[in-house]
């Protein structure tokens, strides 16, 4: 295994600098060897930025002109390691479409460590991950690399996720190289640059568990505890099960993220073990798709031939996969019915949450009797006529707004996007009697502050991928200043709200990235 380095020139000499206070830490290296391997970098020849987040920027008080240094570019890109950094790849196992896989690890991921605030700073530490930096040991059959295509979709979407407030891990930013990757075709090499508190997945833990190395698992298990869980230690629920009340911790922060997936309609794609963060975030954008035309059944990943991973059993899923971290931890938490009833607070946690976002995306502050078919009714009309679902959304807002000025207004841009005027008519009169009970001004403004107009569509997605490949990286830009305010009206981005083309439909992305 060779690190493609041939022909890397350009590796510059200034040193990369950190905000005052700063400093690279390095705890999951502090773990021990059991828990990853170390890593050199592997250059790519003249790598070029193709896209940064100012905002994901700000998390690790990164100088602003960062981007303008050559010894960040080279960083960013995997060709330079910064003074501090612990250059490793973790070793983690998993489920993959529902079987055991065994041993997986970062095959194409490397942890630079965190970036640490100074004392009172209030920001958390973030660890600094690479994705598509080169072989590791656990890269199996694969070359180590992420592709352009799909390292551009997992920047813009990590940072339209945190937009939309949904719990994710970060991107700061896609570096390019004219370093050739071979997929289905030939293709180019881009990193990505992820931020998160921890990038540890339930795979991590069933790792160790499947393997019976109990002490590493309870010493992984303490680690994420102290950092993260510390109320789990002196919670009284679960019989003071410190191991039980953190799983029970995970299950609520997994069920609350996957309710936001299905109210703003996002489809993971690949909800394997190891594509589970333990601290509830979205993580691992491969074949993603934010719903066009709402589908229940739905399935964006190409390569998902049984639907697995269809959009409606995305909750159901998350349960699956929250038992396979009970399994994992049952050696530490040391009781059967401890473990299930740590698992069991799923089935009322994850209404609840649906129920609170819907809620909220039909203008209701808080929960409302009888919501819950209300919510269900309209999206079985909308699921008979394939209705788009952002724009649904979106337009019934506009209309609420209107309404609250001239009650008579009228409700065609609604109407419109059905055939069945009848059924959505019926609807429409039952919602606004619910309307006339809540005051002037309150139901709109939750609403167009929840239902996003700008929402990463796969077309939006392919037409920035197609323009970074000629090297304009001007659409990448541009999209990323659209889902950072998702909410808002930006007239000079209005086409990127539209209803998608024709050709939208034809898009297959699949598990090669
Ligand atoms: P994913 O389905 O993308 O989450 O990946 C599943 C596993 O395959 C993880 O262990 C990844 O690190 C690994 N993997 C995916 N693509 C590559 C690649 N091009 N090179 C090495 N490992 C990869
Ligand atoms: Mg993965």
């Amino acid at each position: 295994m060779l690190p493609d380095n041939k022909g890397m020139h350009d590796i510059s000499t200034e040193p990369a600098g950190l905000a005052p206070g700063w400093q690279w830490t390095n705890s999951f290296a502090a773990l021990g060897a059991d828990f990853y391997s170390p890593i050199a970098m592997q250059p790519v020849a003249q790598p070029y930025v193709v896209g940064h987040s100012a905002s994901a920027q700000r998390l690790i008080g990164l100088p602003t002109d960062a981007w303008q240094s050559g010894a960040w570019q080279q960083i960013f890109a995997g060709n330079q390691m910064p003074t501090g950094a612990q250059p490793l790849s973790t070793v983690y196992s998993g489920h993959q479409f529902g079987v055991w896989a065994g041993q997986l690890g970062d095959g194409r991921a490397v942890l630079l460590g965190e970036l640490t605030p100074p004392p009172g700073h209030g920001d958390t530490a973030q660890e600094i991950q690479l994705k598509g930096a080169g072989l590791t040991p656990y890269s199996r059959m694969g070359d180590g690399r992420a592709v352009l295509r799909s390292s551009i979709r997992e920047f813009l979407c990590s940072e339209a996720m945190n937009a939309l407030g949904i719990p994710t891990t970060r991107a700061l930013s896609v570096m390019g190289s004219d370093h050739p990757v071979y997929r289905e075709q030939p293709e180019t090499a881009a990193v990505v640059t992820r931020l998160a508190p921890s990038f540890i997945r339930f795979g991590h833990f069933e790792h160790f568990s499947h393997h019976d190395l109990h002490p590493q698992l309870r010493q992984l298990a303490d680690y994420v505890i102290d950092r993260f869980y510390p109320g789990c230690r002196s919670d009284t629920g679960l019989n003071g099960n410190a191991y039980a009340n953190f799983l029970q911790a995970v299950t609520e922060r997994t069920a609350k993220m996957v309710a936001q997936w299905q109210a703003v309609g996002f489809c993971h794609g690949v909800m394997n073990t190891d594509n589970m963060s333990i601290l509830g975030l979205t993580i691992d954008y491969g074949p993603f798709q934010f719903l066009d035309a709402f589908d229940p059944g739905h399935i964006c990943n190409h390569s998902d031939n049984q639907g697995r991973y269809a959009f409606y059993k995305q909750p159901n899923v998350a349960y699956w996969n929250l038992y396979c971290l009970g399994q994992a931890l049952l050696p530490l938490i040391e009781d059967q019915e401890l473990t299930i009833a740590a698992l069991e607070t799923y089935k009322t946690i994850y209404p609840q949450a649906q129920d609170a976002c819907m809620a909220a995306k039909l203008g209701f502050a808080g929960v409302q009797d009888g919501q819950r078919e209300l919510a269900d009714d309209v999206l079985r009309l909308m699921a008979v006529e394939r209705v788009d679902y952002s724009i649904f959304w979106r337009r019934l807002s506009h209309w609420v707004r209107a309404r609250e000025n001239n009650p008579s207004q009228q409700i065609h841009s609604v109407r419109d996007l059905f055939v069945d005027r009848v059924g959505i008519d019926a609807w429409l009169l039952r919602y606004s009697e619910r309307l006339t009970h809540i005051p002037r001004g309150l139901a709109a403004d939750l609403m167009l502050a929840t239902n996003p107009k700008y929402v990463l569509r796969n077309h939006l997605g392919e037409l920035a991928i197609q323009a970074a490949k000629t090297k304009d990286f001007s659409v990448v830009a541009q999209l990323l200043q659209a889902f950072e305010h998702p909410f808002d009206e930006q007239p000079a981005l209005e086409s990127f709200a539209d209803l998608p083309p024709d050709w939208a439909s034809g898009i297959s992305i699949s598990c090669s990235s």
